[in-house]
């Protein structure tokens, strides 16, 4: 009896797996399908500086409204894109549409330092990657100064001489580098010393803990020790509340990000009006 409902279970298992394949391969030409039409777009989140209260850079983020699906979570098809080997055409996709939309906001008189693009591991280790990035800034007209790559920690368990060599042609062209979810990966603190990192991105998780849980508190006043000691800004990420808000601010972190401050917005919803708002709503630095 046992064995029989072991043998239905692994069949139904296998059947249920044949179909995930398939489905997830559909998805997939329907994302390559996308990439070029307007199914495809990114938003961009605001980061602010805690001391002027100033927006101070964007990050792009990737968006996909599939025609039947509707929005499709770019976790899950960023996850897709790594796994069906797209991730690389879709991150070319990504950092073209981000240079030429900073490009336009900076011909409009809208001023920021920086636009923060993600950057996948299989992106980041292709042979032509620092030309291709080279290529869309020249192809915007985008300065390499006002582009920042936002990278992972997960990068550093590869080839480390790659991933230094790729990162020193960036910065001596003026492209800057920050870690995303600082903290949730496994960059050993000695290697961390080594790279022209710009900036720490304190993972959400951490923040999210912040006003009520002793250990998440600790993190991040390490992390910001760290970033000071090693002469790297720290941004927060995912800051919801006033209270963390004034906490960040108590504890001398220069820079946030999050819904405070303003969701993840259309290219063309960042005006003048936009970054007046998310100053006002702030509260005074004290
Ligand atoms: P991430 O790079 O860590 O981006 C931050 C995520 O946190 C974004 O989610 C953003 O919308 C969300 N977020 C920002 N502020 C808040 C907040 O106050 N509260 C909460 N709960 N969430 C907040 P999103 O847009 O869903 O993106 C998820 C992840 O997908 C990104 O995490 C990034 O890892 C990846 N991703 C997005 N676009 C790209 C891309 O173009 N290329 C690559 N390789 N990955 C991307
Ligand atoms: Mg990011
Ligand atoms: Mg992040
Ligand atoms: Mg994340």
């Amino acid at each position: 009896e046992a064995k029989r409902k072991n043998i239905g279970g692994y069949l139904f298992y296998a059947h249920e797996m044949s179909e995930t394949l398939l489905e997830n391969k559909q998805l997939a030409e329907a994302l390559i399908a996308a990439l070029n039409s307007d199914q495809f777009y990114l938003n961009y989140q605001p980061q602010v500086s805690l001391s002027s209260r100033k927006v101070i850079g964007f990050e792009a983020l990737a968006r996909w409204n599939h025609p039947v699906k509707g929005n499709i979570p770019p976790d899950q098809f960023i996850a897709l894109a790594e796994r069906e080997g797209i991730i690389v055409t879709l991150g070319d996709r990504v950092l073209q549409l981000a240079c030429d939309q900073a490009v336009k906001w900076l011909s409009e008189g809208i001023e920021f330092d920086r636009i923060a693009v993600n950057v996948s591991v299989k992106q980041f280790v292709e042979t032509d990657f620092v030309s291709k990035v080279m290529n869309a800034l020249s192809l915007s007209g985008l300065p390499a100064n006002k582009l920042e790559l936002e990278i992972t920690e997960s990068l550093f368990l590869g080839d480390k001489k790659v991933a230094l060599e790729t990162m020193d042609k960036l910065t001596s062209q003026g492209v800057r580098f920050s870690i995303d979810d600082f903290g949730t990966g496994f960059s050993s603190l000695l290697y961390l010393k080594e790279l022209p990192v710009a900036k720490l991105k304190l993972d959400q998780g951490f923040i999210r803990g912040i006003t009520t849980d002793h250990s998440s508190l600790q993190i991040v006043k390490a992390s910001l020790q760290m970033g000071q000691a090693l002469n790297m800004a720290v941004i927060a990420e995912g800051v919801e509340t006033l209270e963390e808000q004034r906490l960040l601010v108590q504890l001398n972190c220069g820079e946030a990000q999050g819904y405070l401050f303003s969701r993840p917005v259309a290219g063309d919803k960042v005006n003048a009006d936009l970054m007046e708002a998310i100053a006002e709503h702030m509260t005074p630095v004290t």
